[in-house]
């Protein structure tokens, strides 16, 4: 079929109402090809019959009908299918009812008979005309649709959007603008837009809001503070919204191409959480946060500038470097909310001896640095430096505990010390070093001799990394004598560092940097491996058997395979624990008491023993010690050596023995220097000791031949 696309195309129908079956037809298959769809009725009761079951787009009526009166049925149309378009036909006799019927609603009317062409042409603009009204619905619709759409996407809008006239008074705000600055929308329409803006933001408001330019030269998100209602009633304050405004012009365009300003159309967006966050990043980026101190970063841009003004003005700064003594000690034993708490308490009584414009930093777990960035004189930096050991001698109170805790410091001064940053602070870091050396609690000023004997961190750690490979370490042997028979019972393995420029190191000056850098446990398995080596090597020899003690370290216990390493380097060499002898700090123990007790649970009953090294100086209770397979106590030296003056040390020595003879453990005395020591030690029933008075910590050959001696 051949269909007229403009009448076809929206689908429009026709019913055909004539009572002349021939004229029916004949206008049914001429119009057929350009509608899609044609009923007829011969009838006016057939056409109430269609009509109630469906309407259609158009009818075309003939008014002269055998059984009804065209003007009825017109009139039942127009009631029920207002929207059907009805064409009347009728013959030139009716003409006047005709007219009538055009103003009773009827689209148009044709003369009968009528051209062909003539039916064509007025079905055709009929059908049009249903078109267009299907077309105008669906726009209407549309629009409702889009308006509605806007509309929302206006009022939900993350962002303010408004709209000012040409005088800055707003012509339209959104409903974002109420939680934004408090005020609805109509409270502020008609308003100027100063109302809005702080005192100190006019200027910057005056470019934004007159904003006339569009396009890419208009406002981009440029930042503004603005007020809220509520800040309005309660005054300025310095509260109010950061906003970050996007702004242009608006134009009405005229015919001749130019356009006439109508106002500005701004969107304004909360930036204040954004601002909060980034000011805490900020913060965070250059403070500790534990102890609300700059960071090392912040520190060193203080210090750099501070070098530049010392230097235009030819003036002198100090640079400190500040380590706590014991800080680990406390932190393994009684937590790290205690440790905290005392990096919190320390970095307030530190502040409390600084002046105003020195620059106190926290660099690392316990480590501090200071810059005096004016100082008169090195007593000056002295001065200070003492100030705050003094300040530490009295004890902190963190959560019930009394804790002493010192400082040793290290001073590098500007410009006799070094002209920049990284050197005044390597050399305030030798100088700490250098003071922790000399019995800590104390401040050292950087001299030049210093940088030969370098114990600087980084070097160490350098350093360190190849000792292992060049085979620079060995262990020494230092014996363990028991005071009734004063035979050797033990050897306690404690290792050397042969640094080719430095000569030999000190255990205290790299393991504690080993364990940070883990390089421990490489180290640590070194030395078992030449303990064990050791032992067979006397066994062989038939010697005396001893006892031989080696050292661990936290990092070591606290690996998660330490106990099966350890056994399986035992039976590498052939060797059950049994004359193995294991020395704990009280403070590795506390740091995970629990993993601690089955781990030395396991070594014991592969018959290794379990002593407690260095004992009484941590913070732990004695009552761990029955839920642990300890064997020996080793007391301190610090305790021994206070035994010159027996009326205090002495009261702890004897102590501790008594307590551990109740609890069946041996004690062993560590740093015996002097016969005096020594006696009093056999009075309390101490069981063995060690010490220089017998012998220093010897090379193995030497050791090798106390054991022959005895
Ligand atoms: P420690 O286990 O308490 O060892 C005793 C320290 O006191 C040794 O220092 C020893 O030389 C020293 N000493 C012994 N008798 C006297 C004396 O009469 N007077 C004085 N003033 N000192 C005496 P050393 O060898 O410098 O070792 C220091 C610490 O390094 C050791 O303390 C131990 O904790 C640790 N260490 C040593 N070797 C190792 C090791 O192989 N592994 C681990 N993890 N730590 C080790
Ligand atoms: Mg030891
Ligand atoms: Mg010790």
């Amino acid at each position: 079929m051949h269909s007229d696309p403009e009448l076809a195309s929206p689908l429009v129908s026709l019913l055909i109402i004539e009572d002349e079956p021939r004229y029916l037809e004949s206008s049914r298959l001429l119009l057929a090809p350009h509608l899609h769809r044609i009923d007829t009725a011969l009838t006016g009761a057939q056409a109430r019959a269609l009509l109630a079951r469906q309407s259609y787009d158009l009818v075309l009526l003939d008014l002269r009908l055998p059984d009804a009166s065209g003007h009825d049925l017109l009139a039942s149309l127009r009631e029920r299918h207002p929207g059907t378009l009805v064409i009347i036909m009728s013959g030139n006799s009716q003409i006047d009812s005709a007219i009538n019927c055009i103003r009773l609603g009827a689209y148009d009317y044709l003369r009968k008979p009528c051209e062909p062409e003539e039916l064509i042409k007025t079905l055709r603009n009929a059908a049009q005309k249903v078109r267009l009204a299907r077309d105008n619905q669906q726009m209407q619709r549309q629009l409702e649709h889009s308006e509605q759409w806007h509309r929302l996407l206006i009022n939900t809008s993350p962002d303010v959007i408004y709209t000012l006239d040409g005088n800055g008074e707003f012509t339209f705000l959104n409903e974002r603008v109420s939680q934004v600055l408090g005020y609805p929308p109509d409270e502020l329409v008609g308003r100027h837009y100063e109302i809005v803006v702080p005192e100190d933001e006019r200027e910057n408001a005056r470019y934004l809001f007159n904003e006339r330019r569009t396009g890419t030269r208009a406002t981009h998100n440029a930042e503004l503070r603005l007020k809220r209602k509520e800040d309005l009633l309660s005054g300025e304050g310095d509260g109010g919204v950061m906003v970050e405004i996007s702004a242009m012009g608006m134009y009405r365009p005229r015919p001749d191409g130019s356009g006439e300003f109508l106002g500005t159309y701004g969107v304004a967006r909360d930036i204040s959480a954004r601002k909060q966050a980034e000011a805490t990043v900020t913060f965070q980026a250059y403070h500790d946060l534990l102890t609300g101190l700059p960071n090392r970063a912040l520190f060193n841009d203080r210090v750099i500038q501070a070098i530049a003004q010392a230097r235009r003005h030819g003036q002198a700064l100090a640079v400190m470097f500040l380590d706590m003594d014991r800080f680990k000690v406390v932190n393994d034993s009684l937590g790290h909310l205690v440790g905290d708490g005392l990096l919190q308490g320390m970095a307030q009584r530190l502040r409390d001896s600084l002046r105003e414009g020195d620059t106190l930093a926290r660099i690392g777990g316990d480590e501090f640095m200071l810059l005096l960035p004016r100082v008169r004189s090195r007593d000056n930096a002295a001065f200070i430096a003492q100030k705050i050991i003094t300040s530490l001698q009295q004890p902190f109170l963190i959560d019930g505990n009394e804790i002493y805790s010192g400082m040793s410091i290290g001073i590098a001064v500007y410009p006799d010390d070094g002209d920049n940053l990284e050197t005044l602070v390597k050399h305030a870091d030798l100088a700490m070093y250098h003071a922790k050396d000399h019995g800590r609690n104390d401040f050292r000023f950087f001299t030049h001799d210093l940088r030969h004997s370098l114990t600087g961190r980084l070097a160490v750690e350098n350093d360190m990394r190849h000792a292992l490979a060049r085979g620079e370490f060995e262990l020494y042997y230092q014996p363990q004598v028991d005071i009734q028979s004063q035979r050797i019972r033990g050897m306690e393995a404690l290792i050397r560092w042969h640094h080719p420029e430095r000569g030999l190191v000190s255990p205290n000056d790299f393991i504690p940097i080993a364990e940070e850098c883990g390089l421990i446990a490489p180290i640590s398995e070194w030395v078992l491996d030449a303990a064990c080596k050791q032992a067979l090597s006397w066994r062989a020899a038939k010697l005396p058997p001893v006892t031989l003690g080696v050292n661990l370290s936290a990092r070591q216990i606290e690996h998660p395979h330490f106990v099966d390493k350890f056994i399986q380097s035992l039976h590498d060499h052939g060797i059950d624990g049994q004359g193995i002898e294991i020395e704990l700090t009280e403070s590795t123990l506390m740091r995970d008491m629990e993993g601690a007790i089955e781990k030395l649970r396991r070594l014991a009953d592969q018959g290794v023993e379990i002593s407690i090294d260095d004992f009484g100086t941590g913070y732990s209770s004695l009552s761990y010690l029955k839920k642990l397979p300890v064997h020996t106590l080793k007391i301190d030296r610090s305790f021994i050596q206070d035994l010159i003056a027996p009326s205090n040390g002495g009261t702890i020595v004897a102590g501790i023995t008594a307590m551990a003879k109740g609890l069946r453990l041996n004690v062993v005395a560590e740093g015996v220097e002097t016969k005096t020591q020594l006696d009093y030690l056999e009075s309390i029933g101490c069981d063995a000791y060690q010490g220089y008075l017998f012998s220093r910590p010897v090379a193995a050959c030497d050791a090798t031949g106390l054991l022959q001696l005895h």
